[in-house]
C-alpha cells in the first residue's frame, strides 16, 4: 500500500507554483497507476472488514490530499467532488470483471466448471458456505441484486458480451455508491453546506475550471475548504453569538461573511471585488446572481452554478474566485 502511495507522491512534484498540476490530472494519476498498484490481485482476497477499511482510509486520504482538504473533514466528504467512486466499489467491479471473464471461457476450463458448481451449490444449498474467491463473488453480487442475472446465465448457458456486463456493473455500481454516500454525509452535521452544493458524485465544476486555468488552483482550494468545513470562516463568537467582525447576533456563515457582514474592511473588499464580477462575461448570469436570496446566491457560486464548466463563462468564474478568496482572506486577518 505504502509502495503505491510513493508513485502518487511523486506526482506531486510535478509542476510549479506558478502552473500547479490540476487536481483533474492528478486524479487520473491516481487512476492509471496508484489504484491499479493498490488494488492488484485483491479482487480474489477475501478481505477481513479492518484491512478493507485500511484500503477506503487511504484511498479517502488521497482525494483529501489532490484537493488540499484540510486533514480533518469527514473523509466521506472526499471523493464525491472528484467523482470517485470508492474502494469497495473497486473491488466489487473487479471481483464481478473476473467472475464474467471466466464464464465466458470455454466449457472445458476447470476454472469455469468449478465456478458453475460453486454458484449451483449455493442455489441448491445455500447452508453450505462456500469460500474464497467464489465466495466474494457471490456477497458481491447479492449486494447489487445481480445474482439472478448471473443464474439465469449460468442455467441458460448464454452470456451477455463483457462489455455489456461492464455497463451493468457499472450502472448498478454507482447507484449502490452514491446511496452509501449520501447516507453516510448525513451522518456529519458539519457537512449541511456540503450536502446542499454537492449532490452528486461527478467533477466539481471549479475543478473543471481549473483543468483550464490552472494558476487559480490556489484560490479555488478556498472555495472547497468552505463547502467542506464552514469552520473556514472563523468570524463566529461562540460564547455571546455574535459575529467577532460586525457584532450582529447572525448564525455567522458563508453567506453573511461574503454578502452581509458590515465590517467597514469586509464592505470595502466585496464592494470592490463585487464590481469587478458584475463587469465580468456573460453579464447576464451576475445580473441572475444580484436577484437571488444571500444563501442561494452563495450555494450558487460555491456550486460551479449547478452546471458543467462552460469555457465562455472562464471571466466570471475568474472574477468570483478571485472575490470569494479576497474576503476569506481579510476575514482571517481581521480575526487574527
Ligand atoms: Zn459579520
Amino acid at each position: 500500500m505504502d509502495r503505491s502511495k510513493h508513485s502518487l507522491y511523486a506526482s506531486f512534484s510535478l509542476g510549479s507554483s506558478q502552473v500547479p498540476v490540476p487536481p483533474i490530472t492528478m486524479s487520473k494519476l491516481y487512476w492509471s497507476v496508484t489504484i491499479s498498484r493498490m488494488t492488484y490481485g485483491l479482487e480474489c482476497i477475501d478481505l477481513e472488514k479492518k484491512n478493507l477499511l485500511y484500503l477506503e482510509n487511504a484511498h479517502q486520504t488521497m482525494a483529501k490530499k489532490i484537493q488540499g482538504l484540510p486533514v480533518n473533514c469527514p473523509n466521506i466528504c472526499a471523493y464525491a467532488p472528484l467523482g470517485w467512486k470508492s474502494a469497495e466499489c473497486v473491488l466489487i467491479q473487479k471481483s464481478l470483471l473476473m467472475l464474467w471473464q471466466i464464464l465466458l471461457l470455454p466449457m472445458t476450463s476447470i476454472y469455469k466448471q468449478l465456478v458453475i458448481y460453486r454458484f449451483l451449490q449455493h442455489h441448491h444449498f445455500p447452508s453450505i458456505r462456500p469460500c474464497g474467491p467464489v465466495r466474494l463473488m457471490i456477497s458481491n453480487a447479492k449486494q447489487l441484486a445481480l445474482l439472478d442475472v448471473i443464474m439465469a446465465s449460468i442455467t441458460s448457458g448464454t452470456y451477455m458480451p463483457i462489455t455489456q456486463w461492464k455497463s451493468e456493473l457499472c450502472s448498478k455500481l454507482s447507484a449502490y455508491d452514491r446511496s452509501r454516500w449520501l447516507a453516510s454525509c448525513q451522518l456529519y452535521p458539519s457537512l449541511y453546506l456540503y450536502r446542499t452544493i454537492i449532490t452528486d458524485i461527478s467533477i466539481w465544476p471549479w475543478w473543471q475550471y481549473v483543468s483550464y486555468a490552472p494558476h487559480m488552483l490556489y484560490k479555488c482550494k478556498y472555495l472547497i475548504r468552505i463547502i467542506v468545513s464552514n469552520k473556514i470562516i472563523m468570524s463566529y463568537n461562540k460564547s455571546d453569538k455574535s459575529c467577532k467582525l460586525c457584532g450582529q447576533y447572525v448564525n455567522s456563515d458563508a453567506a453573511h461573511v461574503l454578502f452581509v457582514c458590515s465590517s467597514p474592511r469586509i464592505c470595502h473588499i466585496r464592494s470592490h471585488f463585487w464590481r469587478i464580477v458584475e463587469r465580468s462575461k456573460p453579464h447576464g448570469l451576475c445580473r441572475s446572481m444580484n436577484a437571488m436570496a444571500v444563501t442561494d446566491r452563495t450555494q450558487f457560486i460555491l456550486s460551479g452554478f449547478r452546471c458543467k464548466f462552460v469555457v465562455e463563462w472562464a471571466d466570471i468564474y475568474h472574477s468570483l474566485c478571485t472575490f470569494v478568496y479576497n474576503i476569506i482572506n481579510v476575514t482571517s486577518s481581521s480575526i487574527n
